[in-house]
């Protein structure tokens, strides 16, 4: 298979965008952002709002739509939840996995990231796989640590064909909705190890040479450019900045 090298620009909107406030933001974003073929978009809202969101975005190729949170078992009595199957159904081909809400607010583990990944592989999903230290493991030295541990807990035991297959979002938790960006350099850094670490996880498969390794951390039109240039930043997954369509646009356009 081609490996698709295209950048990828990933909004977050986290528990905002009703699914009326999703078709306006879509329709004023796509009027402003024609088809490119060395980018595509994709857009992670709260679930309520994935229909709409899959709805709006159906005619344009280079826009996805995906999930962020699921249940890693297929169906059952789990109130409130929602499965990768049920999420696929209704038209999300990507997963959001890790993310660092889920593991501090929600008290997510590394363990349950692992099952997360099997779940939304199980289900035709592409899990964007999230990592990143906090402050305190950053100032501890532990960055590159913390990493490789969550890589390895969210992949390994899957074949490396399967690990080609996912994508990779390097979240600093000091990062997100603080205002405060990793410099390009710390980016490339980081981003430079966990491309070793999947290489290595890959058993040396030169594919994955090929995963999206995306940069998130208060990410704005102002310093998108510069992490985007950054060695081994092939995309941004955007919280805050992704909410408003015009900032959304200079951003993707980035
Ligand atoms: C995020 O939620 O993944 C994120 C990066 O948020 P923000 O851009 O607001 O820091």
């Amino acid at each position: 298979m081609t490996p698709d090298k295209r950048k990828v620009f990933a909004a977050n909107w986290k528990m905002h965008q009703s699914p009326t406030e999703a078709v306006a933001f879509l329709r004023a974003f796509l009027g402003g952002f024609p088809s490119a073929s060395d980018r595509r978009v994709l857009i992670f809202p709260p679930a309520v709002s994935l229909h709409a969101v899959v709805e709006e975005t159906k005619w344009r190729p280079d826009v996805g739509a995906g999930v962020q949170n699921f249940h890693w078992v297929p169906k059952g009595a789990f109130t409130g939840e929602i499965s990768a199957e049920l999420a696929r159904d209704a038209g999300a081909r990507h997963a959001l996995i890790g993310h660092s809400e889920r593991r501090h607010v929600f008290g997510e583990t590394d363990a349950e990231t692992g099952l997360k990944v099997k779940a939304a592989l199980r289900a035709g999903l592409t899990p964007m796989i999230c990592v990143g230290e906090t402050l305190e493991e950053r100032e501890a030295g532990e960055t590159l640590s913390v990493v490789r541990r969550q890589l390895r807990a969210a992949l390994e035991g899957l074949e490396p064909g399967i690990i080609t297959g996912t994508m990779i979002a390097y979240e600093p938790v000091w990062a997100i909705g603080s205002g405060k960006t990793a410099t390009p350099q710390d980016a490339a850094e980081v981003h430079t190890a966990v491309r070793a670490g999947l290489i290595e996880l890959s058993g040396g498969a030169a594919s994955a040479a090929d995963i999206p390794i995306l940069y998130g951390g208060s990410v704005k039109r102002d310093n998108v450019a510069a992490l985007m240039a950054a060695s081994e930043v092939g995309g941004v997954l955007v919280g805050g900045a992704s909410l408003e369509a015009d900032h959304w646009t200079q951003i993707a356009s980035a």
